[in-house]
């Protein structure tokens, strides 16, 4: 597979669990749907630092899985100044390396700036209005929403999650979570001895604090559970399956 760029050889490698192609020439990378959005800020930056000429060619760029013609990918969560290139027909996503971080330092302030100040989805607008300065340079007051609306920019659970607190008194379970967005939340649990799967809802409407109790569960089996949160557009996102451990 030859670079959209400058048509040296890709090189496949796994990044943070991402398929990705590299081009160790002109330091580009090409990513499967949703890889840009779940590699760290450092992997960018090192992929973007392994190169050894710094050229964009003006020939159409053309995907290395299906040749497909790659497209300016423009939405709100990309900054204006940084060049994504799109493949309608894989959906992968071809950055050049200052590209790749330019973008992911935008999306990496624009997330923790909603965790820091635990903003729920709603109220956006009502606290942007005080914070325009602050957001002007790298992220559009709409750019979270989108962020939300997209699933291929959705939010992994693991990041959604905090302070996830299981107990148990008598034949009873108790969970207890936080989200930093209101979400509607249900729990899947495994049964591994009786083989059973046992699919509770948490929160049927959004929230952010997450509680449930239930006698269903036989606390003596080995048990794995799993967190399922779907946020108001509908999109879906959950936990990898852990094993139950009661404190
Ligand atoms: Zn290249
Ligand atoms: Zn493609």
């Amino acid at each position: 597979m030859l670079c959209p760029n400058c048509k040296e050889k890709l090189i496949e490698d796994v990044i943070d669990n991402q398929n990705i192609l590299h081009c160790s020439n002109c330091g580009g990378t090409f990513f499967q749907e949703n890889g840009i959005n779940r590699i760290s800020l450092t992997s960018a930056q090192n992929l973007a630092s392994d190169l050894k000429i710094n050229r964009i060619s003006n020939e159409t760029k053309l995907c290395p899985n299906d040749n497909s013609v790659l497209t300016h990918l423009q939405s709100e969560s990309i900054p204006a100044e940084v060049t994504l290139l799109h493949c309608a027909t894989c959906k992968g996503i071809f950055a050049y390396p200052n590209d790749l971080v330019l973008f992911k330092k935008a999306q990496t302030a624009k997330i923790d700036y909603f965790k820091i100040w635990n903003i729920p989805l709603p109220s956006i607008k009502s606290v942007a209005v005080l914070s325009v300065l602050l957001f002007a340079s790298i992220v559009s007051l709409t750019a979270y929403t989108f962020l939300q609306r997209q699933n291929i920019y959705s939010i992994q659970a693991q990041d959604q999650i905090k302070n996830i607190y299981i107990t148990s008194a008598n034949r009873y379970l108790f969970v207890s979570f936080k989200t930093v967005l209101p979400l509607q939340s249900k729990i899947i649990f495994n049964d591994s001895t009786t083989q059973q799967t046992i699919e509770k809802n948490i929160s049927e409407k959004p929230a952010k604090l997450h509680q449930l109790t239930t006698g269903d569960i036989n606390i003596e089996n080995e048990i794995y559970y799993q967190i399922v949160l779907t946020d108001e557009k509908g999109s879906q996102t959950r936990t990898e399956l852990k094993k139950l451990e009661i404190k």
